[in-house]
């Protein structure tokens, strides 16, 4: 069973354009979608929650966390963040959607600006040039979306270990739309598409993009203290002479 917390900077929709899409808000959209499957245990937390909805016995109970956030990123505390990238360090699978792209969080694990360029209300083709990745199993060449946020290059990250989606829009500009890094023992997974106004997220291929990255970021386990660098007194061919001796 994976435990996943599903975070979003509001517990709701935000406005009346974000309701006509995702009625209840797209956190309680997506956690109803991965509560659907059989293998996913799934917790809501928002900003607004206690502690943001991700006190400890939360966030050490998450085996991957996902990440929607737009225009609040600043009032997410440096703490908090601190705990999630240690956390992410020691194993914890991390999603990050859209405009997340922006987080602290983000920001912090990948130590660049993550800037990009953007134009609303584009169409996209989000072109699977990974077909042999866990995250793209069940997905044709391409996904098209009628109506996505343009975000266009230069994306301002660390070269991704893997780079599995490539986008493009209408207006020509490309984008490095799904990207994946491993970050201590964490894995990492960023997902361009999912403009809060766009009707994304009921896409059967983005959600089945989204369960696969859901599984493919699920440790095998999470150390329970921070990595450390220990000395070794005696060399395990020491103590092997030894006891041959
Ligand atoms: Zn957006």
């Amino acid at each position: 069973m994976i435990n996943l917390t599903v975070w979003n900077e509001d517990g709701c929709a935000q406005n009346e354009e974000v309701a006509k899409v995702y009625p209840d808000g797209i956190n309680a959209y997506l956690a109803e979608m991965f509560g659907a499957e059989s293998d996913m245990n799934v917790t809501k937390a928002c900003l607004d929650d206690p502690e943001c909805g991700l006190p400890d016995e939360v966030l050490e109970n998450t085996d991957v966390l996902i990440w929607w956030g737009h225009c609040k990123h600043e009032r997410v505390p440096d703490e908090l963040v601190a705990k999630i990238h240690d956390r992410v360090l020691r194993g914890m699978g991390l999603i990050v959607l859209h405009s997340g792209h922006y987080s602290k969080i983000f920001k912090s694990l990948m130590g660049t600006t993550c800037s990009l360029s953007w134009r609303d209300g584009d169409r996209e083709r989000l072109w699977n040039i990974a077909p042999n990745h866990q995250i793209t199993q069940g997905i044709g060449d391409n996904i098209v979306l009628d109506v996505e946020e343009m975000y266009g290059e230069r994306f301002d990250i660390p070269e991704p270990d893997e780079t599995i989606f490539l986008g493009w829009f209408s207006g020509g500009e490309v984008f490095r739309s799904g990207c994946c890094w491993n970050r201590g023992l964490g894995k990492v997974f960023y997902f361009q598409p999912g403009h809060e106004s766009n009707p994304t997220y009921k896409n059967k291929d983005i959600q089945t993009v989204l369960k696969n990255a859901v599984r493919w970021a699920a440790p095998y386990s999470i150390r329970k203290e921070p990595i450390d660098a220990p000395h070794v007194p005696v060399s395990p061919e020491e103590e092997y002479a030894k006891s041959k001796a």
